[in-house]
């Protein structure tokens, strides 16, 4: 459920005209929807009482600081993958405490920025990885909460660009090797094993894989209890799908995730984290985009909108579906055309939507990409030299610019000229 609903005819967020503000901001631009990102973080924190948790928002999902305000204001943690993910969430006033630090190649430079600022736990990656945390806590005076990523060669049945859990996969280690692992962990002085983490994918819409993943951390948990290891928390990633379109099987709810969580993983008494990224920001935003002209091809239109690939690369990356709609509804019962719905940059891949049958739509009318909140903005580019499109945030009926569109001044003046130039 979402907060971008029609009504009389025109697309609000929320209470706000979506019309409104593209007149305000100009186009394309992204929207979110406070009462969205709100709603989604409590169907997960809802969905795990009972139980001692932490949701952690992966922020790569979304990160612009208005949203972290509004998730931390919650009591959400948040899930890391880099120093400058690290330093958004302590700039948005996320302690250490609730900050979680993943990713694959932590360089050393990070992981003193975390350890020296205070961070909840690293969830550790590699072995080589281990021994700097490792060395930078020594050196640094401290003892690094950690646990190990577990790969625990499940099939996530999800876009093979966003499956992190099969043995093939460059994330984690993997699982028959743990106990090999945690053993040489619990052997250096600078880190403190408290938990096992794994993540197995992203938009998986099947709860078979998570139960699959936790009843393995499960055995797992108990395997390393027996070795002598203090085993009290659990990461189990994020990686629950959104619906994409409304006609689709909708994926499990939290609810059902969490049960399920609940079933496999509550007798062992640990604490649990859940890493949900898309889910919270998924549908709690929107791109909205105007029609620069409408091309009539050999047996379809094509609709040219002043959003790009380089806006949001998700259809271009993933083959993602996004619906596509009118900012103001189409009359009941009229004929929809055949549209590829494409963007200006000089590429093939440039194109949002193949055959698209839409109400009809003229040159100069908005259209909303739903479901874009998620891996949209924070996956932008300034390809062709198109400046950053601008985030707004809804809330009620009020929104405020929470990036702004740079100049091409302020784009072209990043670049340096050497002095024999
Ligand atoms: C990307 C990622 C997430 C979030 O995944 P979603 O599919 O957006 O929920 C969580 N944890 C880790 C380690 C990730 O890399």
């Amino acid at each position: 459920m979402d907060h971008f609903l029609y009504r009389d005819g025109a697309l609000f967020a929320e209470d706000v005209p979506v019309a409104e503000i593209a007149a305000a901001v100009g186009t394309p631009f992204y929207c979110y929807s406070t009462a969205t990102l709100e709603r989604h973080f409590r169907l997960f924190d809802e969905a795990l009482e009972g139980m001692e948790h932490l949701v952690c928002y992966a922020m790569k999902a979304a990160s612009n600081q208005a949203i972290l305000k509004t998730l931390a204001a919650l009591g959400a943690g948040m899930d890391v993958v880099s120093g400058g993910e690290y330093a958004r969430a302590i700039a948005a006033g996320v302690p250490g405490e609730r900050i979680v630090f993943s990713g694959v190649g932590k360089t050393r430079e990070e992981i003193h920025a975390a350890l020296s600022g205070g961070i909840r736990q690293f969830n550790v990656e590699s072995e080589p990885e281990m021994a700097v945390i490792n060395e930078v806590a020594l050196e640094l005076g401290v003892v690094a909460p950690i646990t190990v990523r577990v790969n625990p060669d499940v099939d996530a049945k999800t876009h093979a660009k966003i499956a992190t859990g099969k043995s093939e996969n460059k994330f984690g280690i993997p699982i028959s090797r743990a106990r090999e692992v945690y053993a040489h962990a619990a052997s250096l002085p600078g880190l403190k094993v408290i938990g096992i983490d794994v993540h197995i994918g992203s938009q998986l819409t099947q709860l078979e894989p998570f139960r699959l993943a936790y009843e393995k951390v499960a055995q797992l948990t108990e395997e390393l209890r027996a070795d002598g290891h203090e085993i009290t928390r659990l990461d189990l990633g994020g990686g629950l799908g959104i619906p994409y379109t409304r006609s689709n099987d909708a994926p499990p709810l939290p609810t059902e995730y969490g049960a399920l969580v609940k079933e496999t993983l509550g007798h062992l008494g640990c604490e649990i984290e859940i890493e949900p990224g898309r889910l919270i920001a998924g549908n709690a935003g929107i791109m909205v985009s105007k029609v620069i002209y409408v091309k009539e091809g050999e047996d379809r239109e094509f609709m040219i909108v002043d959003g790009a690939m380089n806006d949001l690369i998700r259809p271009a990356m993933y083959e993602a579906h996004h619906d596509i709609v009118p900012v103001v509804e189409a009359e009941a019962g009229i004929e929809k055309r055949r549209y590829d719905i494409v963007g200006p940059v000089c590429e093939s891949g440039d194109t949002f939507a193949k055959e698209r049958m839409m109400e009809p739509i003229a040159a100069g009318d908005l259209i909303a990409f739903r479901s874009a909140g998620a891996y949209g903005a924070v996956m932008a580019s300034e390809y062709n030299s198109r400046p950053l499109i601008p985030e707004v945030l809804v809330n009620g009926d009020q929104f405020a610019v929470i990036r702004r569109r740079p100049t091409l001044d302020e784009m072209i003046n990043r670049d340096t000229i050497p002095e024999w130039l």
